[in-house]
């Protein structure tokens, strides 16, 4: 029986603890106590969430009532039977369902019994549960640690099982109940959304090529929402890229995916909205209609969808996960006939890589996707298997500063400091080193050591005069400039003698390009 002292206890321990490795053994050493009926409530408040993440239940109440601890009041000593987990589970389901008239009032009572049988101690810990934070300094990726260790299984098992189960509380059931073995086996399950694999940005051409073995295939990168789809062939599920269920305002898509075999499967793809003359709409109608569940029916006539899919994750009910992206798309293929799939081709140079993406251009998509076609499918990973490669863009940057060159840049000026105009001053935003020839280098030199205002040795500030036009693939945040901005892969398009410093681009103008790339890579939904 788990007292929920014991739990409070274990809390209490676990804010006066540092180390990572004691937090994760003493989570572990206490969920080992627990029986299967309250392991996934323990799990769950935890986490400072009164229900498991797969139970989309909430409590609906402002907070405890009575005393906190460190309020004045001497500690108070439970009254009546000791709370246990089970029960406060049991009551958390109560508070959760009870509706109808005078339902708000049952809901205080019911916690107000709660408080009235909890010691002080526990009351503190009862409070966080139901205000959503514990302030314990455990994350779930610890309690993920903790459920593995319990098991003797690596770490690695028990985060997969929770991408494919989306809930730490099953993780740890599915662990009790068949141990490492189990955690190992874990796989996707229908309905049960998978976070999506995300993209990594590329520099160019050469970085996919050699990440990729010299092939990779190329997608058009519409510039839609994210759509994961479920079907077991009568039912279909429609997730968002933040797990939302999105299904109530996609029928078309629901339709669609009607309509395809292989069921039960598991697609991965990208809806673009379509305005009346057929062209993509901007991002943030699709939104709007992802919103709206209401007048589906209304908006389904005005603003029609295209479908692009570009993944398969379950065929016929097996899992693909594993297998390599060119067997995926191949399944996908089969599932969907060979309809509605994303624009691609298969590409072993630059140069036809280059030529794919000026035809993703011309057809108004913000660039293209490279895949490793021999790679396993990583939900919620970012890494190279998958690139972005988007058209760089530019800005008007003031040289203020050059480190002085090594190697076979040695005796030049080669690595130049930018900055964007900042009120009366400069914000630097970035360096880089590409774009210049051996002739331009030494231009440069030349001229930035007539502009030198101070020399530590290694690099040279220089009066702010020269202007340059430069590309870059992406702006980051950043918490080593000031500016809070940095430009990623930047390189020098070319010098800009016609403009003087005050003249370059300005902060606010930088944040303003930087949210409008937030807005276009559609991350809401
Ligand atoms: P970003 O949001 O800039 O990181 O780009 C990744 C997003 O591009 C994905 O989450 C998808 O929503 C979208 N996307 C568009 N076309 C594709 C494609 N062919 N393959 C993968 N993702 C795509």
């Amino acid at each position: 029986m788990g007292r929920f002292l014991q739990f409070a206890e274990l809390c209490q321990a676990l804010e006066r603890t540092r180390g990572r490795l004691e937090k994760r053994a003493l989570v572990a050493s206490y969920l080992a106590t627990l029986g299967e009926d309250e392991l996934s409530h323990a799990v769950a408040f935890l986490g400072g969430r009164a229900f498991p993440v797969s139970d989309p239940r909430t409590l609906s109440v402002r907070g405890l009532p009575g005393p906190r601890r460190g309020q004045g009041d001497a500690p108070t000593e439970a009254q009546g039977e000791p709370l246990t987990i089970a029960a406060i589970g049991a009551a958390f389901a109560e508070i959760a369902d009870a509706s109808g008239s005078g339902s708000r009032a049952r809901r205080e009572a019911r916690l107000l019994q709660l408080a009235a049988r909890a010691s002080s101690l526990e009351r503190e810990y009862l409070a966080r549960i139901i205000g959503g934070e514990m302030r314990t300094g455990v994350s779930d990726g610890l309690v993920l640690e903790a459920i593995a260790a319990g098991v003797n299984a690596a770490p690695e098992a028990a985060r997969r099982a929770a991408l494919f189960l989306g809930d730490l509380s099953a993780v740890a059931m599915l662990a009790r109940r068949g141990g490492a073995a189990a955690l190992d086996s874990a796989e996707p399950r229908l309905f049960v959304p998978l976070l999506p694999m995300l993209a990594e940005i590329a520099e160019d051409w050469a970085a996919v090529l050699g990440a990729h073995g010299g092939e990779t295939v190329l997608e058009f990168k519409y510039d839609g929402a994210r759509v994961q789809i479920h079907s077991d062939g009568t039912r279909v599920a429609i997730w968002s890229r933040r797990l939302s269920d999105v299904t109530g305002s996609l029928p078309d898509v629901v339709t669609r995916a009607r309509g395809y075999a292989s069921a039960p499967f598991i697609l991965d793809g990208e809806v673009v909205a379509l305005g009346g003359d057929g062209r993509p709409l901007p991002f943030q109608e699709l939104m709007r209609r992802f919103r709206r569940v209401h007048d589906v029916e209304e908006a389904l006539g005005r603003m029609p969808l295209a479908l692009h899919l570009f993944d398969c994750l379950m065929i016929d009910g097996r899992p693909l996960i594993d297998v390599p992206y060119a067997e995926r798309f191949a399944a996908l293929t089969r599932v969907t006939g060979g309809r509605d799939l994303a624009e691609r081709t298969i590409a072993r140079a630059a140069e036809e890589a280059e030529a794919f993406r000026a035809a993703a251009l011309a057809a108004g998509h913000e660039g293209v996707m490279a895949k490793d076609l021999k790679s396993g499918y990583a939900p919620g990973g970012r890494g190279k298997r998958w690139f972005k490669v988007k058209t760089p863009e530019t800005v008007d940057c003031v040289i203020v500063a050059a480190d002085r060159g090594s190697g076979r840049r040695v005796g030049w000026l080669s690595n130049y400091h930018l900055a964007v105009v900042d009120g009366d001053g400069l914000a630097e935003v970035g360096k880089t080193f590409k774009g210049f020839t051996d002739r331009q280098f030494t231009e440069m030199t030349e001229r930035l050591e007539a502009l030198a205002v101070g020399d530590d040795g290694y690099t040279v500030r220089v009066r702010p005069d020269v202007v340059v036009e430069v590309e870059y693939n992406e702006i980051q945040k950043s918490p080593t400039y000031p500016s809070g901005l940095a430009l990623r892969f930047a390189r020098i398009a070319r010098v800009r003698d016609d403009k003087g410093p005050g003249q370059a681009t300005t902060l606010p103008e930088l944040r303003a390009l930087y949210d409008a790339q937030f807005h276009r890579k559609g991350r809401a939904g």
